[in-house]
């Protein structure tokens, strides 16, 4: 009876395809040539492991949605109009940001508006000390204003 939960999933799962193939981050080239007897044994194979695929399934899904909430809070920071030198995402999650935080439409259509709102209100709720998506998230924001702090008061440390 979550119904947020399932369109999250698709909206994440097809987003993240796109960007993924958009970044060239995969090296889906790899598994792309023809495919063998021996390759599609292998794949039957992992067919079998379900859990195994569905668990890894659901950690890709979780290191996307703590993307999704870093870039979202790096977004309501930034200053950089035009060309940020932290993510080349920067300006479409400004967008989002500038979208989601009028949004209040729960069958939104806009592109990653229902999901990044899903993420932002649980992460605000959320006290789990052992959450999969939030303890890491404010692990490295944590670190984040560290290494801000650092930059800001030490100047010069010897940077490569
Ligand atoms: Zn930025
Ligand atoms: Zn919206
Ligand atoms: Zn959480």
């Amino acid at each position: 009876m979550v119904p947020y939960e399932e369109v999250d999933r698709r909206i994440v799962e097809e987003e993240e395809a796109a960007e993924l193939r958009k970044l060239e981050l995969v090296d889906c080239d790899v598994d792309n040539g023809s495919i063998s007897s021996e390759s599609h044994a292998r794949i039957l194979a992992e067919i079998k492991k379900e859990s195994d695929a569905a668990q890894r399934e659901r950690q890709a899904t979780v290191r996307h949605q703590q993307q999704r909430l870093l870039l979202l809070r790096h977004a309501a920071r930034c200053r950089h109009e035009t060309t940020c030198p932290v993510t080349p995402h920067c300006a479409s999650i400004k967008g989002l940001w500038r979208h989601i935080s009028e949004c209040k439409d729960e069958g939104c259509l806009v592109a990653n508006c229902v999901s990044s709102r899903y993420i932002l209100a649980h992460y605000r709720q959320c006290s789990d000390s052992r959450c999969p998506v939030c303890v890491p998230v404010r692990d490295a924001i944590r670190r984040n204003h560290q290494i801000a702090k650092e930059l800001a008061e030490g100047g010069s440390t010897a940077a490569p």
